[in-house]
């Protein structure tokens, strides 16, 4: 059977871009349906705008500690209309590049919202397009807990775009976003409250790095609730809103931030008229080609929920062009080492198994950690602290895993992914020579394990 394409994908974003581009580049007939934004989340709603509201916020820092090498300023003043602007134009320009990337490419771009017909048809705005292969990249949506009052709050997709910084905020989560965006608002001047419903946030990271964040976002005043839920949020008279938590304490805020997950953008997709399945948390089911039960369909990304982060997405986005179109070049992609990064305030950065993990999967473990005071803070009053620690395979001497807290802790672990990738030893570390004088060097001179 002819078809209008050899491959269709719904959804522009990380992954779908990717899988579009290089199929096309193999040499394959591509479309690609975007209903939203060209970039998709990252570039839109996500990575782009957050980190270069990051970088706004690390300002605070900058002027104060600037005083101890000798600079006077004047009093900052911030202007949120200001960052917002510049940062919509930055975005205007990115989605510029990626239509450019597509039709340079080859790709067909329709603008509008994609529903598939059936396993081979997919229909955008009133045009039905057959294709022997399509491909589901609409990665996820933020998800609010079914609160009363819940129509008060926030979530990322509006952060980006408030009128105004809010007086009072309170940022609901323990994880990614939630941790991110507390530095953003606290750190352009927002009374930040961060409230999490367990013990201590960012469930999954190292124990060490956990605490460690959470002692140095302490130091910097930005008020952590642990053991916190909200119950119900009421707007009152003056606009503010009365948030109630189920321990019965009342607080009074300007805005409600949610940051609690993201479920897969899947909303009048048409799978209903497809054989395409959903797994037990409700992401599309794919098998380890990310085929789904319906052969046709393919789906890469944030909606198969596996790890929802730009790099996979675009890892996964390859792997399937490959698959269909280059097979001699195809290669699984590999989960294992995942390097991440949390742009937190200071900043986390870690790769491989925490210590935690290392020591369920029935390693014997060497832990080396070391705390310092970062020598660019020597000449200021700050008293920031920045963490590094190894976690090592006694037996093997393998390093497996890699953990910061600190300054350019992302920058810092990348090029230690690769190290771990490659199956480094602890001595491989050792016998590296380190950059003085950086912190980075650190991960090459610690001697004397901590635990064992
Ligand atoms: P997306 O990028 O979400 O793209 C999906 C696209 O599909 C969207 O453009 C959407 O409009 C479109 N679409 C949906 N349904 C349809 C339809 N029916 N028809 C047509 N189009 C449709 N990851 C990192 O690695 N580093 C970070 O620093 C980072 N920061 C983040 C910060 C925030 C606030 C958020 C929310 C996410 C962040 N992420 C980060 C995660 C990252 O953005 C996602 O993992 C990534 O964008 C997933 O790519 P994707 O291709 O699966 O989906
Ligand atoms: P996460 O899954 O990272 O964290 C969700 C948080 O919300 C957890 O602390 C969770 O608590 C809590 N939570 C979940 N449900 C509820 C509820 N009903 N009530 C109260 N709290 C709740 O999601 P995010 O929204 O922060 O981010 C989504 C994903 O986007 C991330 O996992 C990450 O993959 C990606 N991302 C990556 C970034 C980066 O690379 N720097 C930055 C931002 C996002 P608990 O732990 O108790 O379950």
């Amino acid at each position: 059977m002819a078809y209008d394409f050899d491959l269709y994908v719904i959804g522009a974003g990380s992954g779908g871009v990717r899988s579009a581009r290089f199929a096309a580049g193999f040499g394959a007939k591509v479309a690609v349906a975007e209903s939203r934004y060209l970039g998709g989340t990252c570039v839109n709603v996500g990575c782009v705008p957050k980190k270069l509201l990051v970088y706004g916020a690390h300002f605070a820092e900058d002027f104060e500690q600037s005083a101890g090498f000798g600079w006077s300023l004047g009093e900052a003043d911030f202007d949120w209309a200001t960052l917002i602007a510049n940062k919509d134009r930055e975005i205007n320009r990115l989605n510029g590049i990626y239509r450019n990337l597509l039709v340079n490419s080859g790709v067909t771009l329709h603008e509008g919202h994609a529903r598939l017909i059936d396993p081979h048809q997919v229909e955008v705005n009133g045009q039905r397009y057959s294709a022997k292969h399509i491909l589901i990249a609409t990665g996820g949506w933020p998800q609010i807990p079914d609160i009363p009052g819940r129509e008060h709050a926030i979530s990322s997709n509006e952060a980006f775009f408030l009128k105004e910084l809010p007086k009072r905020i309170l940022v609901v989560g323990g994880g990614y976003i939630a941790v991110e965006f507390a530095g953003i608002f606290h750190g352009l001047g927002a009374d930040t409250k961060l409230l999490y419903r367990g013990e201590l946030f960012l469930r999954g990271f190292d124990g060490a790095v956990r605490k460690h964040l959470q002692e140095e976002l302490t130091k910097r005043g930005l008020d952590l609730q642990f053991n916190a839920d909200i119950e119900r949020i009421e707007k009152q008279a003056d606009g503010s809103l009365k948030v109630t938590l189920k321990d019965g304490r009342e607080l009074a805020t300007d805005c409600v931030f949610y940051a609690t997950g993201r479920r897969p953008m899947l909303d009048n997709l048409g799978l209903e008229n497809t054989g395409v399945k959903l797994d037990k948390r409700g992401f599309i089911e794919v098998d380890e080609q990310y085929q789904s039960a319906e052969p046709s369909i393919l789906a890469i990304g944030d909606v198969i929920g596996r790890v929802q982060l730009t790099p996979v997405a675009l890892a996964e986005g390859m792997a399937v062009a490959r698959r269909l179109f280059k097979p001699e070049q195809y290669r699984p992609v590999d989960y294992n080492m995942i390097p991440t990064a949390v742009f937190s305030l200071p900043n986390i950065g870690t790769v491989g198994l925490t210590e935690e993990q290392a020591r369920e999967a029935g390693h014997k473990v060497q832990i080396f950690e070391s705390r310092f005071r970062p020598m660019k803070l020597t000449l200021t009053e700050c008293q920031e602290r920045t963490l590094m620690k190894l976690v090592v395979d006694a037996g093997t001497d393998k390093v497996l895993g890699c953990h910061m807290v600190g300054p350019d802790a992302g920058e810092i672990v990348q090029g230690l992914a690769i190290a771990l990738k490659a199956g480094a030893t602890k001595r491989d570390f050792d016998e590296t020579i380190g950059v003085h004088p950086t912190a980075a060097e650190e991960f090459v001179t610690m001697r004397t394990p901590v635990a064992g």
